[in-house]
């Protein structure tokens, strides 16, 4: 794919509403790319197909070799520029290269400190935990303590299953169709992707693809009837877990968001029958959704929190945060050699700072809400768009099969995997990166910065509305 030759040039901080995005000319007239780093890009690409592992997952769908980014702004090596809607699979809250992140990493380094700690005390980590807890929901600070993990959120995790068997002397854990919590051995049951399980998965509720045909209220009730069934007949052959994982927006599922009632209803059966809350809030913290956790919208209170992703303000970072009365494992119970990382730490307190002081979760409400109405408009316009949800900035479009008729008659169309892919590669070749999730993998999913603009997201939606428009045109290459 020579993605240079329709990507436009947005330029961070230019306004770059409508006009500006559909005056946008072929990147290779205005990149600063010469045939020499439009080479060496090639040749990048060609050597990471021949050396890294066939695992690897983004890089095939995206070709580009970013070599700076500002903001919402990618610009690869062959000096082609993208809007960055994929942000680290949601792990940028101030997108790339924010200036009080930048500060906050300079200052670390400037200042001498030791750049790992294992989990010694440091000033820089006294800080984050400080600002940590500033930001956690009312009524859980005041009673929680934080473990630091290995860096990544499938670690927390791992962490937190840990914590709550240690806790509550069982081992069965419940979690949710289409959820995703990581890619290490018990995060990976917990998601459904492995065979020897001690996890009993249960109906996450919806709206679209409604497990029971409903959808609504009534199906996020029918789910949450069901959780408690399980739990309460004697012959389901559940026994009592020692905790329940769920994500209260589903990212990589698809996104799907939680109906805050039937949240409430989670929070209800399991103080009821004293099973610790997990809520993995690894994608949807730190302003995602429009409130700082995402378990605000509902007011529940977990008695687990994992946390990753944007708290280390684009750096590896991940912990557990939990209610102290869980805190009976043995030192050395969750143990790792990077879990001290300063200038994550560092870069952590400074976002989560801007997004408490800015009211980045407002914005990413009032932007999500603005987005999410333009999106449906497209959808009726075009068949081959089966649904648009999401909330705050955590957004999805699923593509339906605009011919196939629902199965039964009713309910939604099939899956259309093959149109996502098509829309993911139309939107890169007009500079514009977008992931794709799902059960199926029929969902473009957009997770932009929280510092977005307006003029921004209107240059995103116009260029997402191309891209679907030329694909419902087809034909498209599949
Ligand atoms: N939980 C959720 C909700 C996630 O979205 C992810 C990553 N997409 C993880 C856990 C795992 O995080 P990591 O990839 O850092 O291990």
């Amino acid at each position: 794919m020579t993605v240079t030759e329709t990507a436009v040039v947005p330029v961070e901080g230019e306004p770059e509403g409508r006009s500006a995005a559909k005056r946008g000319r072929p990147a290779r007239e205005r990149a600063t790319g010469s045939e020499a780093a439009r080479a060496a890009h090639e040749g990048i690409l060609r050597r990471q197909s021949a050396r890294e592992s066939a695992a690897r997952t983004y890089a095939r769908a995206l070709p580009i070799v970013p070599v700076r980014a500002r903001g919402l702004t990618i610009e690869g090596a062959d000096g082609s520029r993208y809007l960055d809607c994929l942000s680290g699979a949601g792990t940028l809250a101030l997108g790339h290269n924010h200036p009080v992140v930048l500060e906050a990493i300079r200052k670390v380094l400037d200042s001498g400190a030791p750049l790992t700690v294992l989990d010694l005390a440091t000033p820089v980590k006294d800080a984050f935990t400080t600002e940590l807890f500033r930001t956690l929901p009312p009524g859980f600070a005041d009673h929680a303590r934080v473990q630091f993990c290995g860096p990544a959120g499938t670690d927390a995790v791992e962490a937190a299953l840990k914590l709550v068997r240690v806790a509550t002397g069982r081992s069965g854990i419940l979690a949710f169709t289409g959820a995703y919590h990581g890619m290490t051995a018990g995060a990976l049951e917990a998601s459904g992707g492995a065979t020897e399980v001690r996890v009993t998965r249960l109906p996450y509720p919806h709206d679209y693809r409604c497990p029971f045909g409903v959808g609504g209220e009534r199906g996020a009730e029918l789910a949450a009837r069901w959780t408690e069934s399980v739990l309460d007949d004697a012959k389901s052959g559940v026994p009592l877990p020692a905790g329940m994982i769920l994500e209260p927006v589903q990212g990589e599922g698809g996104v799907n968001p939680a109906p805050d009632a039937w949240m409430r209803r989670m929070r209800q059966i399991t103080q009821d029958r004293s099973i610790p809350l997990i809520a993995d809030e690894v994608q949807t913290g730190v302003g995602r959704t429009g409130r700082f956790w995402a378990v605000e919208h509902s007011g529940v209170v977990p008695d687990v929190m994992v946390l990753s992703k944007a708290i280390g303000g684009s750096l590896p970072l991940a912990v557990v945060v939990y209610r102290d009365d869980l805190d009976v494992w043995q030192p050395g119970a969750h143990a790792g050699t990077f879990r001290g990382n300063q200038l994550a730490m560092a870069a952590g307190t400074a976002t989560l700072a801007y997004v408490r002081e800015n009211g980045l979760a407002d914005r990413a409400a009032v932007l999500g809400g603005r987005m999410l109405a333009q999106l449906r408009r497209l959808a009726a316009e075009f068949p081959c768009i089966g649904d648009v949800r999401g909330r705050g900035l955590m957004i999805g479009i699923e593509l339906a099969d605009p011919e196939a008729a629902p199965v039964g008659g009713v309910g939604p169309r099939q899956a259309a995997p093959a149109l996502a892919a098509a829309v993911q590669r139309e939107c890169l070749r007009r500079g514009l990166i977008v992931e794709l999730g799902g059960r199926q993998a029929s969902v473009v999913r957009l997770l932009p910065p929280l510092t977005i603009s307006d003029e921004q997201a209107s240059a995103v939606l116009d260029r997402l509305a191309d891209a679907v428009a030329a694909v419902a045109r087809g034909p498209v290459e599949r």
